[in-house]
């Protein structure tokens, strides 16, 4: 760590405080989140922690700043030119987000630069979006009179989310929360809790009203508490299906409004016209490369024709040999390490199931042999690992392992595999290789998930994501992003105010 940090926490202007109610103040338990390195197991930070008496004050002051206004009052173009201004300090801290994200969960600092040039990119987008937005429409009834239909924000917003990508994920939910008008409790994964510290010091330096962003870096006890408070209108969750099932639960019960972005287990169905040696480094790169496969959406089961299978397996086998997996830091690596160890022993566990359950290991499956930038048997890194001859209804084909771990599955026409490709609790993600465009869309029509793409795996916050099945409730992206903070209401007028009329 020290090769590449003096001081982590520096990036942070308040480490050792919670920025509740428009201050920052220092959190009633002496306690914090400790944080370890995953790309070298050392210790780089301890952060404040918020207690079950915290997350309770920022509920209240969420709830005052709904309550009480400006913020859901003020015009779209108000708030806009607030989100604006947020959006512009954290572009100031670009080089902060990407740092402190390849820090907390090992994804290739180049590849976090990239991705990460722009942090204020989604608010801004819906600053725009909002000024946009038919928030009010008049409509004549039969009986002479109006309705009048009113969009409205939702309320308190707790955002929760998981630690992959910890200030995209939050993003996609704080933008349109706010924007809409609602306000917002951020509790980040107790892992990478960071970046929320640097959006506090933005919604600071933006002038957003106290209490509208409030920081929850909580525990497992502190977020349950977070998430059944009645204080909150809505729960808007990203993270395994597991917990995404107890929070719909919860929130059920209470009718909170609760959305949910879950796990997946995508299927990438190559069809035979397709080149394999043109597609296996593509596809070993949408199997999760970037991100050690801890992403939701990544394709991790291959499906392919059977007299292709084993040719198949030798290219993927061959592709993922040349994957410089090390250290987060390196400047050479394309694969870091997994963000923890629970997850590394996760991942294991699948692929000792996949031993177990008869799959050939082609390749990987442990440690791997070399790792750049790496000293003394530390970190958690696991190599690409292939299991071909994998059948449907093994576990590492029906599970979401969130490693680097591929399932190559041999179907024998395209009919067969569609139905494996829907045979499966989740639906988030799904792809077709094949330039056929025509078969393409005819395929993706069929396949029951909320996200598809024809020779790759794209993504675009402007555009909705979301999954059926076990893979979640609602979309995000785009203005479906905003219907997820959204009420509607219904005024029944003689007469419309004259700014409807
Ligand atoms: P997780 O479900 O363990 O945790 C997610 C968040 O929920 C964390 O902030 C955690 O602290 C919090 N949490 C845990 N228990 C809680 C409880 N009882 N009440 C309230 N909050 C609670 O998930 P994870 O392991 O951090 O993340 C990995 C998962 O996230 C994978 O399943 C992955 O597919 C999913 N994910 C989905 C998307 C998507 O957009 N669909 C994106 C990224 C990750």
């Amino acid at each position: 760590m020290s090769r590449y940090f003096s001081d982590p926490r520096a990036a942070l202007r308040h480490p050792d405080m919670l920025y509740i109610d428009g201050r920052w103040v220092d959190p009633e338990s002496g306690g914090g989140l400790s944080l370890i390195s995953p790309s070298d197991e050392a210790v780089h930070s301890c952060v404040a922690e918020a207690s079950v008496a915290e997350v309770d004050a920022a509920v209240r002051a969420a709830r005052r700043a709904f309550d009480e206004g400006p913020w859901p009052l003020m015009s779209p173009a108000e708030r806009a030119s607030r989100l604006r201004a947020f959006a512009a300090a954290l572009r100031q801290r670009a080089d902060s987000f990407a740092a402190l994200w390849s820090l907390q969960t090992g994804i290739p600092h180049g590849m976090a630069r990239h991705a990460l040039q722009n942090p204020g990119m989604i608010y801004d987008y819906y600053a725009d979006l909002i000024c946009e937005t038919v928030l009010f429409e008049s409509r004549q009834r039969d009986n002479g009179g109006y309705a009048i239909i009113a969009r409205e924000p939702v309320g308190v917003v707790a955002a929760v989310t998981p630690w992959n990508h910890p200030s995209h994920l939050m993003a996609l939910k704080a933008a349109p929360a706010l924007a809409m008008g609602c306000t917002v409790i951020a509790k980040p994964p107790p892992e990478a809790p960071m970046d929320v510290f640097l959006l506090a010091e933005a919604a600071e330096e933006a002038g957003l009203p106290p209490g509208v962003f409030n920081i929850a870096p909580a525990d497992r006890a502190g977020s349950d508490h977070l998430v059944r408070h009645p204080g909150v209108d809505k729960v808007s969750f990203t993270g395994s299906a597991a917990t995404g099932a107890h929070i719909s639960s919860v929130c059920g019960a209470r009718m909170a409004r609760s959305s949910m972005e879950l796990g997946g287990k995508s299927a990438a169905i190559v069809l035979d016209d397709i080149d394999l040696a043109r597609i296996a480094p593509l596809l070993v790169e949408t199997g999760g490369k970037r991100m050690a496969g801890q992403g939701c959406a990544f394709l991790t089961r291959v499906l392919v024709s059977r007299k292709r299978h084993d040719a198949l397996a030798a290219a993927l086998a061959a592709a993922m040999a040349t994957v410089k997996v090390g250290h987060a830091f390196h400047p050479e690596t394309e694969m870091g390490p997994i963000a923890m160890k629970r997850q590394l022993d996760k991942v294991l566990s699948y692929i000792e199931r996949g031993k177990a359950e008869g799959a050939t290991l082609a390749t990987g499956g442990g440690r791997p042999e070399t790792l750049l930038g790496v000293e003394g048997g530390k970190g958690f890194y696991v190599a690409p690992t292939l299991f071909a001859n994998v059948t449907n209804d093994m576990a590492i084909a029906r599970e979401e392992i969130f490693g680097p771990v591929l399932s190559l599955i041999a179907y024998d026409d395209e009919e067969q595999a569609i139905r494996i490709a829907n045979d499966n609790p989740y639906g988030l993600n799904g792809a077709v290789f094949t330039d056929d465009r025509e078969k393409a869309f005819a395929i993706a029509r069929r396949i029951r998930a909320g996200n598809f793409t024809q020779n790759g795996l794209e993504h675009d916050s402007k555009f909705p994501f979301g999954g059926y099945k076990m893979s979640g409730t609602g979309r995000e992206g785009g203005s479906y992003g905003l219907d997820l903070y959204s009420e509607i209401k219904t005024i029944y007028m003689a007469q419309p105010p004259a700014g409807l009329a």
